[in-house]
């Protein structure tokens, strides 16, 4: 089964630049798999329509098998995303944020998991701490929180590591292996550090000037460079 299957895929954004340029990609299910790409590239603009952040200009989405644009409510429920920019509402706690995150994506009381997440991602000692207090490293602990409150099959994770020192760069990816061994979880991240890719992903897409320029297994992709 495929995680995500793209098919024709463009977005050109009000004053008609063109982000995307007619991508097909599909993803497998339980792997984990990188974006490459320059800045610019179009990366960010992907996942945010894959969000359903940014409305697609063209093209078929589709997230665990179900249609963007037919089953937008089940799609959506099928995907978190941990954003790249570190917005966070600055009068919550982590552990009020992890609830209103549940409340909008309508996770029953009984299955939230508020503390089980905070201890994963670190947070537990920080659960009650208003979030303008908190450094960006914890920052962005919070945001993998939230990507998870609601069960997600897919986690998508938008330069996870960009600008973060070793000792978060070594959690984020703990987390993330654990979260694609221990639960099956598909794990789509983007980066510009090959040595990321090469660390973390079984598949690797690159895109440039929004086109899709290749797509291959880690070792053959980055095995040629
Ligand atoms: P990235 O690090 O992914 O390259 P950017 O710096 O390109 O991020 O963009 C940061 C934010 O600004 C994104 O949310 C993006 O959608 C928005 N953005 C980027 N370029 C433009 C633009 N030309 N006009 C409006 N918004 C833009
Ligand atoms: P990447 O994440 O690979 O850096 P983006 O998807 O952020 O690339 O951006 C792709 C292109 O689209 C860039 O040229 C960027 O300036 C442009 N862009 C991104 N967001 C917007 C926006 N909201 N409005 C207009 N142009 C945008």
């Amino acid at each position: 089964q495929d995680a995500i299957r793209i098919e024709g895929l463009s977005k050109t954004y009000d004053g008609g630049h063109r982000a995307l340029r007619d991508i097909d990609l599909t993803v497998p299910a339980g792997s984990v798999f990188g974006l490459l790409g320059p800045n610019g590239a179009g990366k960010s603009t992907l996942i945010n329509i894959l969000a359903g952040l940014v409305i697609k200009t063209a093209g078929k989405v589709r997230i665990w098998g179900w249609d963007q644009d037919d089953n937008p409510r089940q799609s959506r429920a099928s995907i978190g995303v941990m954003p790249q920019e570190l917005n966070l509402d600055p009068f919550f706690t982590p552990r009020g944020a992890l609830e209103v995150q549940a409340g909008l994506y309508g996770v029953p009381k009984s299955h939230r998991r508020s503390d089980e997440i905070l201890e994963m991602v670190g947070l537990s000692d920080k659960a009650e701490a208003y979030a303008r207090t908190l450094s960006g490293g914890m920052r962005r602990r919070l945001l993998l929180a939230k990507a998870l409150v609601h069960h997600p099959q897919v986690l998508v994770l938008d330069e996870p590591t960009a600008g973060v020192d070793i000792e978060l760069r070594q959690m984020l990816w703990e987390n993330v292996r654990k979260l694609n061994r221990e639960r099956g979880m598909t794990i789509i991240l983007t980066t510009h550090y090959l040595e990321e890719a090469e660390e973390m992903c079984d598949e690797i897409a690159i895109i440039n000037h929004g086109d899709l320029v290749a797509r291959d297994s880690t070792t053959n992709l980055l095995g040629q460079l």
